[in-house]
């Protein structure tokens, strides 16, 4: 484990479509849950046929944003990843996709020796200028105070980007890298089948992962690191916030045969840096993790059984008006669907709720 704190070499988290009917067919018979259409038998010389709900779509891959939001809310991740829910834009969402996207040309544009915090902070004007014309940058509307407030908050993290390391130190080999990897996959029983649900065995479980930065240190060795802007962990959830970057370690190991010898989070905003070393038993925990939650995801998608989880994260959670746990209606869902697919036909059929068509609250954060 890397230490924490400030300074240049400081220490140092598709979905398939929403809907029913095209998860995974239960074996006939199986299972506890019997909320679907079922059809009785012909004759007693033919066998019962039945056709039981097949449950939510299970996602197609799972990424460490969505391991983490599956662990901070399982009812959340439910309404993002499965079902598709509509959720506003963020302010802060967005100035990680520019700041991100600046640091990103500051790698590729600058060779080592002219990344200054000049160049930097002209690749951010830059950045902006770009994305703000994007769907996320109107989608945001800003203008006036707002829009100087977002930039010159910008060009701060910028400015503590520097404090964390000199950029003419990176050996960049990668940024903003797609990497995916199949690993072997059974159901909890590992019999070949899910005798409780009748869901059929999965050959691989499929994990990817978008890389912010990928390096060689001094060594030639891998470095994987991840930019944050929003707060920094406490001491206490540090190991939790490293998973995302643990699960590109393993990606690397898999994909490219090499394991990372450090894997780095920047948090931007503090400025702290935060690091681990990825090791045999890490690598390993990862793939048990990533099996566990893929397990746990199958199950809930199967017995449409996503539990919400009221705590910290609610402040930022965009589906209050869906959650029993915040006295909304989980019934409004489908309505909420139909009016993202199509908003003038639901205004022909039931009437959708204005907070429905349109949560007020932020986005749920990735990471
Ligand atoms: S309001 Fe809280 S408990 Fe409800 S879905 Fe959102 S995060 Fe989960």
């Amino acid at each position: 484990m890397l230490g924490r704190g400030p300074g240049r070499t400081g220490r140092g988290p598709q979905a398939g479509a929403g809907g029913r009917g095209t998860g995974s067919a239960p074996a006939a018979g199986a299972g506890s849950r019997g909320t679907g259409s079922a059809f009785g038998s012909a004759s007693r010389s033919h066998p019962v046929v039945s056709l039981l709900s097949m449950g939510l779509a299970i996602p197609g891959s799972l990424t460490p944003s969505k391991v983490a939001a599956f662990k901070d809310c399982a009812l959340a991740f439910r309404f993002s990843v499965i079902d598709r829910l509509p959720e506003p834009p963020s302010a802060q969402a967005f100035k990680g996709t520019v700041l991100h996207r600046a640091l990103e040309l500051l790698m590729w544009e600058q060779p080592q020796g002219r990344r200054t915090l000049e160049a930097a902070l002209a690749k951010l004007d830059r950045a902006f200028a770009e994305l703000v014309a994007g769907p996320e940058g109107s989608a945001l509307g800003l203008e006036g105070d707002e829009r100087e407030g977002f930039i010159e908050d910008a060009r701060e993290l910028v400015r503590n980007y520097f404090v964390l390391e000199d950029p003419d130190s990176v050996r960049v080999i990668g940024t903003e890298l797609l990497m995916q990897a199949d690993i072997g996959f059974s159901p909890g029983l590992r019999d070949g089948s899910d005798q409780e649900t009748g869901l059929p065995p999965e050959a691989t479980l499929r994990l990817r992962g978008i890389i912010d930065r990928l390096e060689l240190d001094d060594d030639g060795e891998l470095v994987v690191t991840d930019y944050k802007t929003g707060r920094a962990p406490g001491e206490a959830q540090e190991q939790a916030r490293l998973g995302g970057v643990h699960f590109y370690a393993f990606l690397c190991d898999k994909v490219l045969g090499r394991r990372p010898v450090r894997v780095q989070l920047l948090h931007l905003r503090e400025p702290t840096a935060i690091g681990a070393v990825p090791s045999d038993q890490s690598i390993a925990g990862l793939e048990l993790q990533a099996t566990a939650i893929w397990e746990a995801i199958r199950r809930a998608c199967y017995f449409e059984d996503f539990r919400p989880k009221p705590g910290a994260v609610c402040e930022r959670c965009a589906f209050h008006a869906y959650c029993p746990a915040m006295g909304g209606d989980i019934s409004l869902v489908h309505a909420a669907q139909a009016a993202a697919r199509d908003p003038a036909a639901c205004e022909l059929g039931e009437p959708v709720p204005a907070e429905v068509r349109a949560p007020r609250l932020p986005l749920v954060a990735a990471w």
